[in-house]
């Protein structure tokens, strides 16, 4: 394996089914990663009311037998103040709160109210993104958990719903956990490549490019049997599949500060690049559909009073950016007679 010694690991399945499951997978997990975490979610907030929604309770045993007998630690998710309870009173010290749970402000504040009775505990609180590409709700749930005394703290990056990025499960919007990077230097920030990709061959890549980032850590869901897992079947590795991963995933060794901040507005570079140039793709279609109107309507294609206001709008806009007017008027010509040319 590589040199991922400095690395939060944590994997498992993402859900805990049956006793033979958790422990078969753990127990395969565990003689190629010693250090890793064993992740496996008793509680799933589920879309579908009619989906598995975990075995709940029933689980706390099975964990607590993978630690006695394995000496790995394990984590689950926790999304009410009972979980709390209960996981902390089966030992259990490694705590997940899930996407859905960090948009909602009212329900942080209960766990963290919560929380703030056991600090005197060995625990850390994993903090997903929120579902929403939103960074401060992110940000406010982090310091939900820290102003309730808890020291331990890892944020974890799994990816955004979003309108427009259709080639993930979750868009992984990279700009947001950099921003956050930015803000929190000392806040560990891991990736859960399993649920950006949301299929299997896919996970590698994004966890390659999180470490490239400069991650200080993954999440990956692992199965025993993936094709037949009650949730996220789909997305899921098996031990042998994840145990080539992290031979396989380059550790860069001599990260530099410097390297990582280049990587990083890079990486915010070509996000921005591919949203531009989606617009200009919508741009398009929209001219074209103004052209069948015109058409239908008889009118002439070019009307001048209109191309004049818009460019007189982007002139003041650019003046108030600082940008050069003549710049900005070449760069209008050109999305212009692209539209124009659609209209034809
Ligand atoms: C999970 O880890 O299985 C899970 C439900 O994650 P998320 O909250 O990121 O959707
Ligand atoms: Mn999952």
């Amino acid at each position: 394996m590589n040199d991922l010694t400095h690395n939060i690991l944590l994997f498992g399945p993402c859900s805990a089914e049956t006793r033979e499951q958790v422990l078969a997978t753990a127990k395969a997990i565990h003689s190629f990663a010693p250090q890793a975490i064993f992740r496996a979610g008793l509680w799933k907030p589920r879309t579908d009311p009619q989906a598995f929604a975990g075995v709940g309770e029933a689980g706390l045993a099975w964990l607590s037998e993978i630690q006695d007998t394995l000496g790995m630690q394990t984590s689950t998710e926790i999304a009410t103040p009972q979980h709390i309870q209960q996981c902390i009173a089966a030992g259990i010290r490694h705590l997940w709160i899930g996407a859905r749970t960090t948009a909602n402000p009212i329900m942080m504040q209960t766990l963290a109210d919560c929380l703030s009775q056991y600090t005197h505990e060995d625990i850390t609180i994993y903090i997903k993104n929120p579902i929403n590409p939103d960074i401060a709700l992110w940000i406010g749930a982090i310091e939900r958990v820290r102003q309730a005394g808890i020291t331990q703290i890892v944020a974890v990056h799994r990816g955004f719903s979003t309108l427009y990025d259709t080639e993930w499960r979750n868009a992984p919007v990279w700009s947001i956990p950099i921003e956050l990077k930015r803000r929190y230097p000392t806040l560990p920030l891991i990736c859960d490549p399993s649920h950006i990709a949301g299929r299997t061959e896919s996970v590698q890549t994004i966890a390659q490019e999180a470490m490239e980032i400069g991650y200080n850590g993954l999440m990956i869901e692992c199965h025993a049997q993936p094709t037949k897992a009650w949730s996220d079947a789909q997305q899921q590795l098996t031990p042998t599949q994840l145990q080539q991963l992290l031979a396989t995933l380059a550790v860069r060794k001599n990260n530099t500060p410097q390297d990582n901040t280049l990587l990083a507005l890079r990486k915010q570079i070509d996000e921005i690049d591919d949203e531009i140039w989606q617009l200009i793709v919508r741009r398009l279609e929209v001219a074209q559909e103004i052209g069948e109107y015109k058409r239908e309507k008889q009118m002439p294609i070019l009307q001048s009073d209109r191309y004049k206001e818009i460019l007189q709008k982007r002139l003041a806009w650019a003046e108030e950016h600082n940008i050069q007017a003549d710049s900005v008027l070449k760069l209008m010509e050109v999305i212009h007679t692209e539209s124009v040319k659609k209209q034809l």
